[in-house]
């Protein structure tokens, strides 16, 4: 047997935010990506990105490297009505062929490289949802017209069977594979990669050795992927049931529709019990026991190398974390007026609250928080104004209640009415919530949108 480990990485990945469709969760994956001597994490979710902040938030209690991806859907024939009601009439002129057209996701993996491919990765996604999203299956797709426009910073693959080339193939054979292929190799040039897989899923072989073939005639390199869906053999039962859920079937319908060889895009996952994070020994075996005949070992070894040099390409792509508030004009000078109206209104008055009011202030100026404190204040007035109309009931304090957390120390919050606590008439300190040492732009805010007597949990 042949078995060399020549370094391995999962860039093809889905976690649970591929809904029903991703049974592990991206803290199990990294966690097995330690054990199996991975550098890195890809995930790459069915159209959206959602996964990120966890995906980096775990990445980094591991000390693995986080890699943004994301398996989009994509289709040129966008259905122009979005609502589902209105579907069934915008289709009914339509003939069997184009019904079908209308209904295709074929799917496409994409790599961000760079901060500017994760943005692009992000508009492809919003878009999606925004303009590709209708009819039936309701999926976030994307045109590639759409691609064009934001492919830069972005590797892109053949991607699994229901790529628009595997389905090429399906339908049309090599010929058609082969046309389909050309347009995705001259539209993404050097960051195109041809994807193999060691699938049991029937047609997946066939599919590699055209695949195979395509490397020897077209030099396009190529990848070794999983399409993970789990993280341990074991979890392939659950991804079986969850699929069951996503397509409302039974498990005995599906098989019976199998050995008639109904529609193989519903049957993908249940012909395959491959869909872990296998280590690169288990691929080894794999390649050894099924695909040695198809994928020349050199090629194998190679098609994974290249996952980790993708993966050291778009290794550091970091994000800008912080929080993205507008400036207001003026803010300083606004805060000061509505402090004193504060003041008026809550009818305080006297040393105590002048000298506390003007400690707290100079505080706001120096950490540059005005619009912080402005932009909250009219949140929690907004909330107050609405909140009779939307529950039906109330004068609209219940909208806010009395404040939550340290933010009740600070008089300040009390004079712009973010709180409904007096600071100094219960002796509370302002610098448990603020000061030049601690304290960021995080106020805890609740609203309040129960019926009256419904208690929240
Ligand atoms: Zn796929
Ligand atoms: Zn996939």
């Amino acid at each position: 047997m042949k078995n060399d480990i020549c370094g391995f990485e999962h860039l093809h990945l889905h976690t649970d935010f591929s809904l029903l469709d991703g049974f592990g969760m991206v803290e199990e994956y990294a966690l097995r990506a330690t054990q199996i001597n991975q550098q890195f994490l890809c995930v790459s979710d069915h159209g959206m990105m959602g996964v990120i902040p966890r995906q980096i938030r775990t990445c980094e209690e591991h000390g693995i490297n986080h890699i943004f991806a994301c398996e989009l859907y994509l289709n040129d024939h966008q259905p122009t009505v979005k609502n589902p009601d209105e579907y069934s009439d915008y289709t009914k002129d339509l003939n069997e062929a184009e019904k079908f057209l209308l209904k295709k996701s074929y799917h496409l993996l994409a790599i961000a490289y760079s901060e500017t491919g994760y943005k692009n990765l992000v508009q492809l996604s919003s878009w999606g949802y925004k303009s590709g999203y209708g009819g039936v299956p309701r999926r976030p797709r994307v045109t590639h017209d759409q691609l064009r426009k934001h492919k830069e910073g972005i590797i892109f693959t053949s991607c699994c069977y229901l790529s628009e080339i595997g389905q090429a193939f399906h339908n049309g054979g090599k010929e058609a594979a082969y046309e389909m292929l050309s347009t995705y190799h001259s539209m993404f040039g050097e960051n195109y990669f041809l994807e193999v897989m060691l699938l049991d899923f029937k047609c997946q072989k066939p599919y590699d050795a055209f695949l195979i073939e395509a490397h020897a005639k077209l030099h396009i390199p190529l990848i070794l992927t999983n399409d993970c869906h789990y993280c341990m053999k074991d979890d392939s039962k659950f991804q079986r049931n969850m699929l069951m859920i996503r397509t409302k079937n039974t498990v005995q319908d599906i098989e019976a529709a199998m050995e008639n060889n109904e529609d193989m895009d519903r049957f993908f996952e249940l012909q395959d019990q491959n869909l872990w994070q296998k280590s690169e020994e288990e691929l080894n075996e794999k390649w050894n026991k099924d695909y040695s005949d198809i994928i020349p070992y050199d090629l194998f070894c190679q098609a994974k190398k290249n996952t980790v040099e993708i993966c050291r390409k778009a290794k550091g792509v970091e994000l800008d974390r912080g929080i993205k508030l507008p400036k207001l004009d003026d803010a300083n000078d606004k805060l000061m007026d509505n402090i004193i109206k504060g003041m008026r209104w809550r009818g305080v008055s006297g040393q105590k609250y002048v000298s506390r009011i003007k400690k707290e202030y100079e505080l706001i100026r120096r950490k540059d928080f005005a619009s912080y404190f402005l932009i909250t204040q009219m949140m929690t007035d907004e909330a107050r104004r609405v909140c009779p109309s939307i529950i039906g009931w109330g004068t609209g304090e219940e909208a806010i209640g009395p404040g939550r957390g340290s933010a009740v120390g600070f008089l300040t919050c009390y004079c712009l009415g973010i709180t409904d606590v007096d600071p100094i008439k219960h002796g509370l300190l302002s610098e448990r919530f603020l000061s030049d040492a601690r304290g960021g732009r995080q106020m805890k805010l609740r609203f309040h949108s129960l019926p009256e007597g419904v208690e929240d949990e």
